[in-house]
């Protein structure tokens, strides 16, 4: 399957409040967390305050073209899929991405935020499904966890954390008793490509019997992370 790529039209004069600015919006395979293998739309939004060492998709912390919200909801309508994945970047650095993942959850489809945990998820729609990063030390960012949203997660969210290092594996596996992290929702585990060998994770976990998802990006596997994919 070739993801397709596709930029949103911008003929629609837009209210400023009800704008966003995006970086693409695609039609592609879900490659990660419990939605994974979903044909599933991806809405990119533009913009992140993180600065992770390992970071893939350096290319959304800048540009992007405002969109209309009602414009973006035609755009992802038009591929026909169940599943919305709205992404970036940090989508919630848009305090109007609210308004867009409502919207979704009113037109009816399965929605997942990708985000990074250092924003407030608070105000996000309890219908959506947040997949909310744990930044781990080796991102650079651990600082900016923001421990407070652990207090917001709903059953169906889920925590992923990424490890770059057994280091990071230490790390992780601490937070999942200090903080409770598995009584909350679904945790998974994912290594750096190229930092941590998939094996080698997959054997930390069964050595420690944690209770964690251990997960590969299935869209890498595809198509080595092309931008769009
Ligand atoms: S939070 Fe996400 S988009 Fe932002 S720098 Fe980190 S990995 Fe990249």
């Amino acid at each position: 399957m070739n993801g397709e790529e596709a930029r949103v039209g911008s003929a629609t004069p837009a209210v400023a409040a009800e704008r966003l600015r995006i970086t693409e919006i695609f039609h592609s395979i879900q490659g990660e967390a419990d939605a994974i293998g979903w044909r599933t739309v991806f809405v990119r939004l533009t913009g992140c305050p993180l600065r992770c060492v390992w970071c893939d998709t350096e290319y959304s912390f800048h540009g992007g073209d405002w969109h209309a919200i009602d414009d973006i909801l035609a755009e992802v309508a038009r591929h026909g899929a169940k599943h919305v994945c709205v992404t970036g970047g940090e989508p919630l650095a848009q305090k109007r991405c609210l308004i867009l993942l409502r919207k979704l959850c009113d037109a009816g489809y399965e929605v997942s935020l990708e985000t990074s945990g250092a924003l407030d998820v608070s105000a996000v729609d309890p219908r959506v499904h947040k997949v909310m990063d744990l930044k781990a030390p080796d991102s650079g960012e651990s600082g900016r966890n923001l421990w407070s949203n652990l207090d917001h997660l709903l059953a169906h969210d889920q925590i992923k954390i990424v490890l770059a290092s057994r280091g990071d594996y230490e790390w992780a596996r601490a937070m999942l008793t200090e903080h409770g992290l598995t009584d909350r929702c679904m945790v998974l585990f994912s290594p750096v490509h190229g930092a941590v060998e998939p094996r080698e994770l997959a054997e930390w976990i069964l050595a420690d019997k944690l209770d964690v998802r251990f997960q590969l990006q299935l869209h890498k596997l595809l198509w080595n992370d092309a931008k769009g994919k």
